[in-house]
C-alpha cells in the first residue's frame, strides 16, 4: 500500500519528495533551465495604474449630431417632412409644428435606441473578453488580458490569441499564425529568446494566434504600444451581421411602402374625381401614408433582440452575434461534446493498470490525500508492495517498477500544476493531466523532485486529432546505455498499437498477442464503467531524438493505464429530457473511446433505442450520402477528431436540420463556423474557438445550451407577437382612414394623430410584448420553423381580420360621432377609440392562439405597465392643454364611458376570432 505520508524513493537512486508544490516556478527551455519569475500582484497593480490597460483604443464612436443626422435620412422621415410641408402649405401650422416635433422626437428615440443596443453589445463583448494565464506571486492565475503589464510572464498554448507583444522564453514547437499582421497564412515557428529584447523569431505579437505547441513568454509591450497598436489597426471585429429577421422586416417595410403609395394615389384620385378639395385630399393622403407604415417596428425588433441577449447572459449563455438569438430558437439538433459539457471535467484517477497488476486509488477531488492499493482480478485488496518491487531491468532508471514509472510518467508528461488555492487544492491546466498529477502526489511523487532528474528537453504537444502527446527527457540510467527517454501518453488504442514491449512486474517482455489483448480487455473494462482511459509508453535513446512522431512514437514499451472518473453533471440528465421535450435531438460527439462514450451517454439519457456508437474510423470509411443516413439514426459519435465534426455538421444540414455544435479546441473552429449556431466553452475554450462561435457558454454546461434554446424561442415568438401587434394596429388605421374617405366622410384622423398612436401609444405595448413571458412554458415544446415566411398566409389573414376589427371600431366611432357633433369632435372620438382599442389589443396579442380566459387577462406585468404608461400619454394628448396640438376637443364623461367600452370590446371580439381560428386549424 502506498500513501502520501511515506517518503517514496528511500534507498533508491533518486530521492522523491511528496507533492507538487507552489512558489517560484522553474521551467525547462531547450536544454537549459529558464528561471521564470513573473511579477508580484502588487507590482502588476502599480504598473497597470501607471501605464493603463492592455487594450487597443476603440475607434471613436460617431458623434451624437452625426447619429442624429443619420436618423433623418430614413424614408419615413422624408415622408413626414413632405407631410409637414403640405400641412404648412394648407396653413395647418399646428400640424406642421407637431409633425416636426415628432420627427425630432423620433430621431432622438432612434439615437437612444442605437446607443442602448451598442452598450448592450459592448457589455456582451466584455463578458466574452479574453483571459491570459499569468505568473503572479509565483502562482499561475487567470487574469483578464487587459490587466497584463510589461514584465508579466504568460503561458500560451494552441488556440490562444497572443495577448500582448511578448518575448518568448520557453517554447515547445510553438507555431503562430501571424496572417492578421503580415497576410502570410503559413504558421511561423518561434524560438525562445537568447537576449532580453523582442525581435526576430522570439517575438510574439498581440492579436496573432498560437496554432500549435506551447510556450511561455515575458510581456514586452502592451496596449497601443504593441505592434498592432502602432499600426493603428483596430481589434474591432467585423460589424455585427444584421439579424435575418431585421432584413426580412426591412424588405417587408419596403413592400408596405410601395403598397401605401399605390393606395394613396388611388384614394387621392378617387377623391379628386368625386370633387373633393385637392388640398384636403392631399392631407388625407398624407394620413394614409402615415397609417400604412409601422414606423416603430425596426427599432422594436432591435430592442427585443437586445433584451433577449441580456436574458441569455443572465442564464450564462453569452451571445456574440445578435442574429444568433433568432436562429437559436429554431435549432433542431444539439451536437455536444462530452467532457466538461455533459460531465463535470473534474477528473480523478480511480484505477490503474501497471506491470500487469490492477490498483484502485482512494480519495477524491484534487486533494492529494489517498492511497494506491493493489487489487486482484475480483477487486479484492492485495498485500502492499508496488513501489518496492525489484527494479525493472530496462525501465527508466531510478524508478523501481512499472507502477512508479506510470505515476512519475504522468507528472513528467503533463503540464498541469497542483496548487493549494484559497478554497483548497486546485489544478491549473488540463483537468485530465491534473488527475495524473494528483494520483502521483498521492504516492508521494511530485514535479519538484522529478523534473530536475528527468528534465524535459522537447515535446510533441497534445493534439486532439492524434489523441496523444510525447515528451523527451534527458536522464542518466545506471546502466549507462541511454541518455534520453521519451514518454508517450494518449488514447489506449493509439498508444498500444505503437508498443512492441510491455513492462511487467518481472521486467520488460515482448508484447505478445496475448498480453496485448489482456491490456485491451482491461482498458475496455474500465471504459465500460464510464472511466476515461489513458495509456503510457516509453522509449529509450542513446542520443537526443528529434521530436518527430515516426522516430519517438514507434517501438514503445507499454507501462500502464490510468482510469479516471469524470462524473456526469447532476443537471445533464434533466437537460437532455428537456431537450427532447422541446423537440430538439441531443447528439454526443466525443474524442473518447466508444465504451466510455456509451456509458456516459446512457447515464445522461442520450443513448436510446439501442443504436451502437459511430466511430471516427467509420466516418472516414463512409461517403457523404451514407453519413447523412447515419446521422439521422445515431446519437453517439466516439473516437472522433475535429474534422469529423465538420462532416457531421454538413451531413445533418443536408438532412434539413438546424444544427448547434459545441467545440473548444483550435481545430474545432471550422465546425463551429459551419454550424447554424457554433457554441464555444467560456472556461475551457480556446480564443480561436470562441471567436468562431455565435454563443459562449460561461459555465461550459449542456444545460445552458438548452436554456439558451428556450430563451431563443421566447425571443422569436415575442418578436413575432410585437410585429403582429404593430401590423394589426396599422391595418386598423388603414381600414379607418380608407373606409372614411371612400365613404365620403373625409379623413377621420389627422397625420399627427396617427403618428402619435403609432410612435407613442403603441411603442410601449409593443416592447412589453417583446418582454412578455406568458407563453414561456408553452414555447418550450413548440419549435418555430426558420423557413417560415414572416408574413405567411395565416398571419396575413389574421392581420386583415384584426385590422377590420380595430378599423371597424374606429370607423364606427367616427361615423357615430360625426352624426352627433362636429368634425373635431368626431376626430377626437375616433382618435381615442383607435388608441384605446390598440392598447387593449395588446392583451389579445400575448398569445396567438390561447384564450385570455386561460392565461388571465391582466397577468403580464410588462404589458400592464406599458398599458398604464400609454393611458397616461393618451390622456395628456386628449385632456391636457397639449390637446390643441392634436386638434382634440373636450369629451363628456358619458361619451368617454361609451368610448372606453367600445374600445374594450376588442378583447371579447379578439377572443371570438381566436376561437374561430382554433376551430379552423382543428378541423383542417
Ligand atoms: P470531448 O469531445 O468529449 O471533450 P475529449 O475531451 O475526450 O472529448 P479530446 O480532448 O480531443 O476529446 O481527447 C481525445 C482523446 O485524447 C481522449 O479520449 C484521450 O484518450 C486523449 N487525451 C486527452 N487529453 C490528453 C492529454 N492531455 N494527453 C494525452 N492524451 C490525451
Amino acid at each position: 500500500m502506498v500513501n502520501n505520508s511515506r517518503g517514496a524513493g528511500q534507498g533508491g537512486a533518486v530521492m522523491l519528495s511528496a507533492g507538487a508544490g507552489r512558489g517560484s516556478v522553474v521551467a525547462v527551455g531547450g536544454d537549459d533551465f529558464v528561471d521564470l519569475t513573473g511579477l508580484t500582484k502588487a507590482q502588476a497593480k502599480e504598473l497597470l495604474e501607471k501605464i493603463g490597460p492592455n487594450e487597443l483604443r476603440p475607434e471613436p464612436s460617431r458623434g451624437i449630431l452625426l447619429r442624429f443626422a443619420e436618423q433623418l435620412k430614413q424614408v419615413l422621415v422624408i415622408m413626414l417632412l413632405a407631410a409637414a410641408i403640405i400641412s404648412a402649405a394648407a396653413g395647418e401650422w399646428l400640424d406642421f409644428a407637431a409633425i416636426l416635433a415628432i420627427v425630432v422626437i423620433n430621431a432622438a428615440i432612434g439615437v437612444l435606441q442605437e446607443y442602448r443596443a451598442e452598450k448592450a453589445l459592448q457589455a456582451l463583448k466584455r463578458l466574452a473578453a479574453p483571459v491570459a494565464r499569468v505568473l503572479r506571486d509565483g502562482a499561475w492565475t487567470a487574469v483578464p488580458a487587459r490587466d497584463l503589464v510589461p514584465g508579466d510572464v504568460v503561458s500560451l498554448e494552441a488556440g490562444d490569441r497572443v495577448p500582448a507583444d511578448l518575448i518568448l522564453l520557453e517554447s515547445a514547437n510553438l507555431r503562430v499564425d501571424e496572417s492578421i499582421l503580415t497576410g502570410e497564412s503559413v504558421p511561423v515557428e518561434k524560438m525562445p529568446a537568447a537576449g532580453s529584447r523582442a525581435g526576430g523569431d522570439s517575438a510574439l505579437y498581440a492579436t496573432t494566434t498560437v496554432v500549435y505547441g506551447r510556450g511561455k513568454g515575458r510581456v514586452d509591450l502592451t496596449g497601443m504600444d504593441t505592434r498592432v497598436g502602432r499600426l493603428a489597426a483596430t481589434l474591432s471585429s467585423a460589424p455585427d451581421e444584421e439579424p435575418p429577421l431585421k432584413r426580412k422586416l426591412e424588405q417587408m417595410g419596403k413592400n408596405l411602402g410601395i403598397a401605401a403609395v399605390v393606395l394613396i394615389g388611388l384614394t387621392f384620385v378617387a377623391g379628386i374625381l368625386r370633387g373633393e378639395p385637392s388640398l384636403e385630399m392631399l392631407l388625407a393622403a398624407v394620413s394614409l401614408g402615415v397609417a400604412a407604415i409601422p414606423e416603430g417596428l425596426p427599432a422594436i425588433v432591435t430592442i427585443v433582440l437586445a433584451i433577449g441577449t441580456q436574458r441569455m447572459s443572465a442564464r450564462r449563455a453569452i451571445v456574440r452575434r445578435l442574429a444568433a438569438v433568432e436562429t437559436l430558437g429554431s435549432v433542431t439538433v444539439i451536437c455536444t461534446d462530452k467532457t466538461g459539457t455533459l460531465t463535470r471535467n473534474e477528473m480523478s484517477v480511480t484505477e490503474l493498470l501497471a506491470g500487469g497488476r490492477k490498483y484502485v486509488v482512494t480519495g477524491g477531488g484534487y486533494d492529494p490525500l489517498g492511497e494506491v492499493i493493489p487489487v486482484d482480478v475480483d477487486g479484492i485488496p492485495m498485500p502492499p508492495a508496488p513501489l518496492t518491487a525489484p527494479r525493472g531491468a530496462s525501465g527508466p532508471d531510478g524508478l523501481r517498477g512499472p507502477l512508479e514509472a506510470l505515476l512519475a510518467g504522468g507528472v513528467l508528461a503533463s503540464d498541469a500544476e497542483l496548487q493549494q488555492g484559497e478554497s483548497g487544492w486546485e489544478i491549473v491546466g488540463d483537468p485530465t493531466e491534473g488527475a495524473l498529477v494528483v494520483v502521483a502526489a498521492k504516492a508521494g511523487l511530485g514535479r519538484e523532485s522529478l523534473a530536475p532528474v528527468y528534465p524535459r528537453v522537447d515535446e510533441i504537444p497534445f493534439d486532439s486529432a492524434r489523441k496523444m502527446m510525447s515528451t523527451i527527457h534527458r536522464y542518466a540510467p545506471a546502466d549507462g546505455q541511454a541518455s534520453h527517454v521519451t514518454l508517450t501518453k494518449g488514447a489506449p488504442s493509439i498508444v498500444l498499437e505503437r508498443c512492441s514491449h510491455a513492462w511487467m512486474d518481472g521486467g520488460v517482455v515482448p508484447l505478445t498477442a496475448e498480453v496485448r489483448s489482456q491490456i485491451a480487455a482491461a482498458s475496455q473494462d474500465m471504459a465500460q464503467r464510464a472511466l476515461r482511459v489513458l495509456a503510457l509508453g516509453y522509449h529509450r535513446f542513446d542520443h537526443r531524438p528529434e521530436p518527430a512522431g515516426e522516430v519517438i512514437e514507434e517501438g514503445l514499451t507499454f507501462v500502464g493505464l490510468w482510469g479516471m472518473i469524470d462524473p456526469p453533471r447532476p443537471e445533464s440528465r434533466k437537460a437532455v429530457e428537456d431537450c427532447r421535450a422541446a423537440c430538439v435531438r441531443p447528439v454526443m460527439i466525443t474524442g473518447d473511446q466508444a465504451p466510455t462514450a456509451m456509458a456516459i451517454a446512457h447515464s445522461v439519457g442520450i443513448a436510446t433505442g439501442g443504436m451502437p456508437p459511430v466511430s471516427g474510423a467509420e466516418i472516414d470509411r463512409s461517403s457523404d450520402d451514407r453519413l447523412a443516413e447515419m446521422v439521422k439514426r445515431s446519437s453517439v459519435f466516439a473516437e472522433v477528431s475535429p474534422e469529423h465534426k465538420s462532416r457531421i455538421v454538413h451531413a445533418l444540414k443536408r438532412g434539413g436540420e438546424v444544427v448547434a455544435m459545441t467545440g473548444d479546441g483550435v481545430n474545432d473552429a471550422p465546425a463551429l463556423k459551419w454550424a447554424d449556431i457554433g457554441i464555444s466553452m467560456g472556461l475551457k475554450g480556446t480564443d480561436v474557438a470562441k471567436e468562431a462561435s455565435d454563443l459562449i457558454l460561461a459555465d461550459d454546461n449542456f444545460a445552458t445550451i438548452v436554456a439558451a434554446v428556450e430563451e431563443g424561442r421566447i425571443v422569436y415568438s415575442n418578436i413575432v407577437k410585437a410585429i403582429r401587434y404593430l401590423l394589426s394596429c396599422n391595418s386598423g388605421e388603414l381600414v379607418t382612414v380608407t373606409g372614411a374617405i371612400l365613404a365620403g366622410l373625409g379623413s377621420p384622423l389627422s397625420p399627427i394623430q396617427i403618428l402619435w398612436v403609432n410612435l407613442v401609444t403603441d411603442a410601449g405595448p409593443a416592447i412589453a410584448l417583446g418582454m412578455d413571458r406568458s407563453e414561456a412554458g408553452v414555447l418550450r415544446f413548440s419549435r418555430p420553423n426558420p423557413r417560415d415566411n414572416l408574413l405567411s398566409a395565416g398571419m396575413t389573414v389574421r392581420l386583415l381580420a384584426e385590422g377590420l376589427l380595430i378599423g371597424g371600431l374606429g370607423l364606427g366611432g367616427y361615423w357615430f360621432a360625426l352624426a352627433r357633433g362636429g368634425r373635431d369632435y368626431a376626430r377626437t372620438v375616433c382618435f381615442l377609440v383607435l388608441a384605446l382599442s390598440q392598447m387593449f389589443h395588446a392583451q389579445n396579442c400575448r398569445s396567438p392562439r390561447r384564450s385570455l380566459l386561460g392565461m388571465g387577462l391582466f397577468r403580464s406585468r410588462p404589458v400592464n405597465l406599458a398599458l398604464l404608461a400609454s393611458l397616461v400619454l393618451q390622456g395628456l394628448a386628449v385632456f391636457s392643454p397639449l390637446r390643441r396640438a392634436f386638434g382634440a376637443v373636450p369629451l363628456a364623461a358619458g361619451d368617454l364611458a361609451v368610448v372606453v367600452l367600445a374600445a374594450a370590446s376588442v378583447i371579447p371580439l379578439g377572443e371570438l376570432l381566436k376561437a374561430a381560428l382554433r376551430r379552423r386549424t382543428a378541423s383542417a
